[in-house]
């Protein structure tokens, strides 16, 4: 079943004094009492977006993800809570774990792009590799063991192959991540609450999982060439 993201969150109320939570930093600690809230019920994996307060898309703005860890790292620090109760030690040190978790895979486009499929519960599918680019890498191996000279031009084709796939690659990734926001944000107008009520989105989201296999395969070639061309060609 497809779970994903939530996209509203209503605002609760302090597990301790009752007090209204209202804005980000009192989903953590409470502004009444100052105590840390539990941590989230763990679920796999973990809603980093809610944690961060912020709506589920995979188009991020950087720079108010890193605004956010900051501010919600200074309102939990452990440091703050070194002669609070056992149970507020603890939840300050489990909310940190997840604030540092959350921004480590929120902040990276490709970890964040996997993690959403994960969210949302779309398993990895198809490895589509482009197959002009396989073919004229293994000829590239192949011409190793030629004169260095044609191994070279090979090499020098290859690369130029590489660099336009990985181009349009990354363009029609780009394109299918506004499409999905496009989408995610059409659901939320709409008053829908979870991502698995947005209609075009399963079809997206395994067009997208299609990518990354994609885009997996050309960061392990990108690598092959490293190596290869440190080793140099062998030729004879
Ligand atoms: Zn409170």
């Amino acid at each position: 079943m497809v779970v994903g993201p939530v996209f509203q969150h209503k605002p609760g109320a302090c597990a301790r004094c009752a007090h209204p939570l209202e804005d980000l930093n009192s989903t953590h600690v409470c502004k009444a009492c100052g105590r840390p809230q539990p941590a989230p019920e763990r679920t796999i994996p973990p809603d980093y977006f809610a944690f961060f307060g912020i709506r589920p898309r995979l188009r991020l703005n950087v720079t108010d993800l890193e605004k956010r860890f900051y501010e919600i790292s200074r309102t939990l620090h452990p440091d703050r809570f070194t002669t609070a109760a056992a149970e507020d030690r603890l939840a300050s040190v489990e909310r940190m774990t997840l604030l540092n978790e959350g921004y480590r895979t929120l902040k990276d486009s490709f970890a964040r792009l996997r993690y959403f499929l994960e969210l949302a519960g779309v398993s990895r599918s198809g490895r589509a590799v482009p197959s002009a680019l396989a073919e004229l890498w293994f000829e590239v191996q192949e011409s190793m063991s030629e004169h260095a000279e044609s191994a070279a031009a090979k090499l020098a084709s290859f690369e130029e192959l590489f660099a336009s796939t990985s181009r349009s690659h990354a363009r029609d990734v780009e394109a299918l991540e506004r499409e999905i926001d496009a989408a995610l944000e059409k659901a939320e107008a709409a008053g829908l609450t979870h991502s698995s009520d947005v209609l075009p989105l399963p079809e997206l989201l395994r067009k997208l999982s299609e990518w990354i296999q994609v885009e997996i395969y050309l960061r392990s070639l990108a690598r092959d060439v490293q190596r290869l061309k440190a080793e140099g060609p062998q030729c004879r």
